[in-house]
């Protein structure tokens, strides 16, 4: 019998992605997007963590729709901006989901700052709660370096300026099977793996 599995995201790109990897990974899991269950609540990111809030998400909508459920959390912290946006990183210039806002807001705030001291992570948390109370997060990071000039079309958010360590591109001009390779959600998604296969086998 397959379990169900619920995905915290309406995102299509992001649900298919752990989809793939849970299936490669040869577990027999049926993961769904949060869009099947539309009175949902929204849940608070209220948390000051990344695990925190990836952890929050997780429960609540484990606690609501009674099947085990998987969440992430993700942001962008700057050294030399004591780790902002952070978990702030979707809200950054005042609304949520704002990229270009937010990008703009980053720009202005680091334009200031020495080149060899914009030294940044992207950090991702994955949680998995299941109904009989068990619950795990784990996390996977990409450091690197942010730039003052916005550079190449792929990705999302702050992709345009950020550097992985041993890279001379943006995450936003690499592909996206290149940047998942290295990145902070591949990472996560990849930790949470074995754990879900303990938790749900
Ligand atoms: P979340 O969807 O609540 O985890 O918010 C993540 C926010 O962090 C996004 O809105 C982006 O601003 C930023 N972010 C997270 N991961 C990435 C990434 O891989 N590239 C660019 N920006 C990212």
């Amino acid at each position: 019998m397959t379990t169900k599995v619920v995905m915290a995201s309406r995102n299509e790109h992001k649900i298919d992605e752990m989809r793939r990897i849970l299936d490669a990974a040869g577990l027999n899991l049926e993961l769904v997007g949060i869009k099947e269950f539309p009175d949902l609540p929204d849940v608070d990111e209220t948390g000051s963590t990344f695990a925190a809030n990836a952890l929050l998400k997780a429960r609540e909508i484990c606690a609501f729709t009674g099947l085990p459920a998987i969440a992430d959390d993700s942001g962008l912290c700057v050294d030399a901006l004591n780790g902002m946006p952070g978990i702030f990183s979707a809200r950054w210039a005042g609304s949520h989901g704002d990229d270009r806002a937010n990008l703009d807001l980053l720009l202005a705030q680091i334009r200031h700052i020495d080149p060899e001291r914009r030294t940044a992570a992207f950090h991702c948390a994955a949680a998995i709660a299941l109904p009989n109370g068990d619950e795990q997060v784990v996390e996977g990071i990409m450091t690197g370096r942010v730039i003052d000039a916005p550079r190449g079309a792929n990705g999302f958010g702050y992709d345009p300026i950020f550097i992985a360590d041993g890279y001379q591109i943006t995450t936003a001009q690499m592909d996206s099977a290149d940047k998942d390779a290295i990145s902070h959600r591949g990472r996560a998604i990849a930790a949470l793996v074995p754990v879900v296969s303990q938790l749900l086998s």
